[in-house]
């Protein structure tokens, strides 16, 4: 059972080290041998900027990571960047499609840098990181807001190119003004529930309900914080979280953002994306049924994918 999970860091995780992704590596979570390994067939990869990146060392880091992303993943000949709905499909053996997403694309100054950011082949955007911005308010920002006038213009724009929103990073009143200003299916690419883990970034039941009535996924993150409040998770604290989800939002709202690369620890029994195997088999002794289970693996990512990208069609 192939996998899709919507959220790594691997390209923020490289930095200025050229890291050949066919190797390999030990002391990181995502390399291709593990990536198959752990049957993940579609793997998104967030540019992530920096808070304290603002306009001009913001656009040196998206063009350093766009850079790596285009010649350390997209160039490898088992790599394929998907930009279209046509290509969102299972991938042959020993072959990986690779989304390019952005974490936080607040202050590049869009909307009007949207369109630029699609015709590089980016097709997942979110507003904001954990801070303000000048198009949101994020989940660490005391008091949040919510959108701006250029936030609900950015939405709007994400909407019309053919960009998956996602909405893990918004605080509480940002979330509820996405819904109100967007009209298509939304993405959690990588936030847990709530109400069993009471973090910030995690989701209240109000708010997955409103994800799930759109037709839109809760990716489930494997940062142990999110997990459990104390950080001491394990694998059972994923299978929790899963099985909660279900209950409140069916099986067909559900996907995976496990957030490798970008968490300084996992939960006991994860390991990296190769531990993706043994979290299916779990849940299956949960009681979750094997067409549920497909759904969670990748069939609820693919159906949001092919209704929110573009045509290549129409390009
Ligand atoms: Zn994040």
């Amino acid at each position: 059972m192939w996998i899709s999970d919507t959220h790594c860091d691997a390209l923020t995780r490289m930095g200025d080290q050229p890291v050949d992704l066919r190797v390999e590596q030990p002391d990181r979570h995502i390399d291709l041998p593990r990536l198959f390994a752990g049957q993940v067939g579609l793997q998104t990869f967030a540019m992530w900027v920096p808070q304290h990146a603002k306009p001009f060392g913001l656009r040196d880091v998206l063009v350093h990571e766009w850079t790596l992303f285009k010649h350390a993943i997209a160039s490898l000949p088992e790599v394929e960047w998907v930009r279209s709905r046509e290509q969102v499909r299972e991938p042959s053996r020993g072959h990986l499609l690779a989304l390019l997403s952005i974490e936080g694309v607040g202050s590049a100054g869009a909307p009007e840098w949207l369109e630029l950011f699609f015709e590089a082949g980016v097709r997942m955007v979110s507003l904001v990181w954990n801070e303000r911005n000048e198009l949101a308010d994020g989940a660490g920002q005391p008091h949040p807001g919510g959108l701006t006038e250029a936030g609900i213009a950015a939405v709007e724009k994400i909407e019309s190119l053919g960009m998956v929103l996602d909405v893990s990073h918004l605080s509480d009143p940002s979330f509820w003004d996405v819904i109100r200003f967007s009209h298509r299916p939304l993405l959690a690419s990588h936030s847990n529930a709530r109400r069993l883990c009471p973090h910030r970034r995690n989701l209240s039941d109000e708010a997955l309900r409103a994800i799930a009535d759109r037709g839109g996924v809760v990716s489930v993150t494997m940062e142990p914080d999110f997990l459990r409040i104390d950080g001491q998770a394990s694998l059972q604290d994923i299978v929790d979280q899963v099985c909660y989800l279900r209950n409140l939002i069916g099986s067909e709202a559900i996907g995976f953002g496990a957030d490798f690369d970008g968490v300084d620890t996992l939960p006991q029994g994860v390991q990296g994306p190769d531990a993706y195997p043994r979290i299916l088999q779990a849940l299956q002794q949960a009681g979750i049924a094997e067409n549920e289970l497909e759904a969670m693996a990748h069939g609820n990512h693919e159906r949001l994918l092919r209704e929110v990208l573009p045509s290549e069609n129409v390009a």
